[in-house]
């Protein structure tokens, strides 16, 4: 016997319109993106406790860009986050936890 599927706004629906190569609906992609925000905050927090590394990582990561436009500047951040990360990944490990007790808290207000 299988489970029942997840029905769309939550993360294992989101991930099943992508198998299905169909684009997630709105409320799968409000699901996906509440479900990413804990690291994406947890990142920028990192990234402003080790500012000078973080800049100095994303030029590295914006070099690699093509062109220089806005979505350069926000992909070579995202990644250059990422890398800080696991520059530090006890500390990102806190600061992800603390946002994610943030973030349950938020959503059941
Ligand atoms: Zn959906």
């Amino acid at each position: 016997m299988t489970a029942p599927l997840k029905p769309c706004g939550t993360v294992a629906a989101y991930s099943r319109h992508l198998y299905h190569g169909e684009d997630p609906c709105r409320e799968c992609l409000a699901a996906i993106n509440t479900a990413n925000k804990p690291r994406g905050r947890a990142k920028w927090e990192l990234a402003r406790l080790h500012w000078d590394t973080f800049l100095a990582l994303r030029a590295e990561e914006l070099a690699s860009e093509p062109d220089a436009g806005e979505d350069s500047l926000r992909r070579a951040s995202g990644r250059a986050g990422t890398r800080l990360a696991s520059l530090h990944p006890g500390e990102f490990a806190g600061l992800l936890a603390k946002h994610r007790a943030r973030l349950a808290k938020e959503v059941s207000r």
